[in-house]
This record gives structure tokens, sequence and C-alpha cells, in this order.
């Protein structure tokens, strides 16, 4: 059979013919909405937040340029950052023409060099820090700001995709339907560059999962600093700052651990994951400590550490599930039950794997409450993380099911007598 032959019998790029989301239609939706949603609930949490309500100020790039020109920066410098210093280098997954991209994980030299910088900034400007009080006053225009250029960068990626020079680009199985919304929302291809920048991985870890993290750090030094004069800062505030810090470094520190996951291996760049890096993980996952940077929620010891024993068990099912999986698939723990399967591979069936089928969910979900208790009962609005998040677990592990019963069949079904639950022991 001739290289064509084969081509044209399995393509590399086969049209999308399963739709997520509604299709069409509930992309368009979800791409209206979303954006609405995180504007809103932003100024539910923190009404008296300035901001322009003229959309052509934000439209028109030289009338909103005091907006513009920072977030730019923060990208850009980011970006080059990420460019230049030092890290290992490791592949991917296999790709469907057989090869692996190359990734730089450097995630350790730049959190240290964020930190340097935050350390530096508070001891010359004496604790002012005129960057955090800006991030602090211009929180919604930002957010709006965040949604444009999520949704530029997912134009560009989708443009791109059809423009090559020989080589045709590997596009995401998802999001090859032909049509332009649809496509556009899911990512066309799967993994877009600019040379050997790669556009999804930086956008996952980098400008939102950061700015996430100097947003809280805005509201901490908004209490401490503006509020109480340097001399007291609220409990709650500070332990929804240590507690997401942790987890945010957790992630960047971590970022190996990302090239297996189904957002790299699978997902297309488009605007769901554009909007979800730039705008939806920075402006939302943030708003327990907008809250709190308003309505400052004395917890007392006794909630804390209730709160954070929650997010110590949370994140410890969530990191040894997750490792323990590592470890199986590299072979390092053959005294574990499993099933061996007819790919070659085997699926574990025992201790952390031998609860439920994605015990690792549950951890994460467990975290996600710990951050919500923070504001106590206060207002449910916070909670919405929590929410979101019990939802964008069992979306993915339905996903997950579909994939693993294509691609193991009968033993899938063997898998699942022996591991019935899916994500809660007993419970689902
Ligand atoms: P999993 O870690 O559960 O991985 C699923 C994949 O692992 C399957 O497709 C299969 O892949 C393999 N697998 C599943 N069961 C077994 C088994 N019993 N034995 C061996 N291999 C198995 O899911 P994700 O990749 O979705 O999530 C990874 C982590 O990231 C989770 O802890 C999750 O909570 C977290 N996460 C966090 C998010 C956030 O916003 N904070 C968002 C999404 C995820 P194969 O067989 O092909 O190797």
């Amino acid at each position: 059979m001739t290289r064509a032959e084969v081509e044209k019998e399995q393509p590399l790029n086969p049209k999308t013919t399963k739709f997520e989301f509604g299709g069409c239609l509930g992309a368009l939706f979800l791409s209206l909405f979303l954006p609405v949603f995180t504007v809103f609930i932003n100024l539910q949490l923190t009404p008296d937040a300035k901001f322009s309500t003229d959309p052509l100020y934000y439209l028109n790039p030289c009338r909103s340029s005091e907006v513009w020109i920072p977030y730019l920066c923060w990208f850009g410098v980011l970006a080059v950052f990420d460019i230049i210093l030092p890290g290992k280098t490791m592949f991917g997954t296999l790709l469907r023409d057989d090869t692996k991209l190359k990734y730089k994980i450097n995630g350790i030299s730049n959190s240290f060099l964020l930190i340097l910088i935050l350390g530096l900034r508070w001891q010359i400007t004496e604790g002012a820090m005129p960057e955090l009080v800006f991030l602090y006053e211009h929180h919604i225009e930002l957010n709006i700001i965040s949604i444009l250029f999520a949704f530029y960068l997912a134009t560009y990626c989708y443009l791109k995709s059809f423009v090559y020079f020989g080589k045709e680009p590997i596009l995401a199985l998802g999001g090859n339907a032909g049509n332009v919304i649809y496509d556009w929302f899911i990512g066309r291809e799967l993994n877009p560059r600019i040379g050997c920048f790669d556009i999804k991985l930086f956008c996952e870890l980098r400008p939102g999962m950061l700015l996430w993290l100097l947003i809280n750090l805005s509201c901490l030094h908004h209490n401490y600093v503006v509020v109480n004069q340097f001399n007291s800062v609220n409990d709650a505030l500070l332990l929804i700052n240590i507690l997401q810090g942790f987890y945010i470094f957790d992630g960047v520190l971590n970022e190996e651990g990302l090239l297996t996951m189904m957002d790299i291996a699978t997902d297309g760049f488009g605007f769901m994951l554009s909007f979800g890096d730039l705008t939806f993980v920075p402006f939302t996952f943030c708003l327990q400590a907008r809250f709190l940077s308003v309505n400052a929620n004395d917890l007392g010891q006794n909630k804390v550490i209730f709160i954070t024993s929650l997010m110590t068990l949370g994140y410890y099912i969530f990191h040894s599930a997750n490792k323990q999986k590592s470890d199986f698939k590299q072979g390092k723990l053959p005294n574990l039950k499993s099933i061996q399967t007819q790919r070659g591979t085997k699926l574990l069936c025992d201790s952390w794997w031998g609860m439920s089928q994605h015990i690792n969910y549950m951890g994460d979900w467990l975290i996600s409450l710990s951050w919500c208790l923070t504001t106590w009962f206060v207002t449910p609005l916070t909670y919405h993380y929590s929410v979101y998040f019990a939802i964008l677990l069992l979306h993915r592990q339905k996903r997950d099911e579909e994939k693993c019963s294509e691609k193991y069949g009968d033993d899938w079904v063997t898998y699942q007598k022996k591991v019935p639950y899916k994500i809660i022991p007993y419970i689902y």
C-alpha cells in the first residue's frame, strides 16, 4: 500500500463527528455567557469597584492603554521569561504522526524569579507596592481586557491552523468539525506554537495562574497596608493566600505532570482554553480573596485548623493517588493488583485506585471546598468555585470514561466491575 493510500485510509486529521457542549449553539452560548458571568460575579462581590461601563473604551486600546499596556507587558514579560530562563527538556505524549514535541520545563526558575522580584519590590517601595494597588483598583477593567485578549488569542490560533508551509499541523480530534464557531471554541490546532514557544502549555501555567496569585496578594496587601496600616491582617485572607499560593506553586513546579493530561495531550487550544486559562482561572478563582478584602471575616483558631486540615486531606489524596498511578505506570509498584489489558498496558485496581476510578478528583474537590470555607457561610457566591469544579470534574470523568471504554474495550468492562465507583467511594 502506498503512503498516499495509507493516508487516505487513516487521515492524519480525521473530521470531528462527535460534538460536545451542545455543538455550535452550545459553544456560542458559553462564549457569550461565561465572560459576562465572570464580570457579573466579581461585581456582585465587590460592588464598589470602579470601572468604565463604555464598551468602546475597552475595544479601543488607545483609550484604555492604561490597562492594556500593563496587561500586555505582563503577558509579554512572562513569555520572555519562559523562553530565556533555564529548565529541563522533556517530551510530550506520542502524537498521531509518531512524533513527540519537545517542551522546556522551567516552572522552578520562573517561580523563583517572580518571588525574587516581589520581595525586591516590597523592599524598594517599603511595602507600598504600586503594582499590587493597580491590580486591586483595576480588577474589573483587567478582567474585561483579559476576555478580549483571550478572544484575540483564540482567533489568532484558529486562523494560524490554516496557514502552514510544508507539514500539515496536527489538529485536535475534537476541533476539526468544519464549523467556524465550534472549532474556534474547542480549538482546531492541537499544539499551536510560535517557533518552539508552546502557546497552550504557557497559557495553562503562567499568565493566568500567576495572575491569580498576584490578585490574591493584591487583596492581602489592600487589607494589611491600605486598611490596617501595617498593623494587622485578616486571618481568613491570610489563610486563603497561603492555601491557594501553595496550590499554585505546586502546579507550576510540577508542570511536567501536565504533559500527559487531557488539556495538553488531546484538547485543542481554542476560546474554551484561552478564556479558561487567562480569564476564568485568575478572575474567578480569586473570588474568596476579593470578597474577604472588603468583608474581613475573622475565622479564629478552630476554623483555621479545620479548613487547613480539610485542604491537607484533599491534597494528600490528590497528590498520593496521582503519584501512585504515575509510579505504577513506570513499573515501580509491581505488587499492586491490576488488570492486564489486550493493549499490553495494565489498569491498576488496588490501593487508591481500587477505591474509585478517579479518587484523585475527590481529593481535588475537597481542596476546592476548603478554599470556599474561608468565607465561612457569609455568602453563597464564593462557593461558585466548588460548584463549578464539581461540574468540571464530572464532565471530565464522563469524557475519560468514553475515551477508556473505546481504548480498552472489554478490559474496561472488567475494570469497571472491579472498581465500580466513579469518584466518591460508596456514593458515586
Ligand atoms: P486521571 O489522572 O484520572 O487520568 C485518567 C487517565 O489515566 C485515563 O485516561 C487513563 O489513561 C489512565 N488511567 C485511568 N485509570 C487508570 C488505572 N486504574 N490504572 C492505570 N491507568 C489509568 O485524570 P486527569 O488527567 O483528568 O487529571 C489529573 C489530575 O489533574 C487530577 O488529580 C485532577 O483532579 C487534576 N485536574 C485539576 C484541574 C484544575 O483545574 N485544578 C482540572 C483538571 C484536572 P491511559 O490509560 O491512556 O494512560
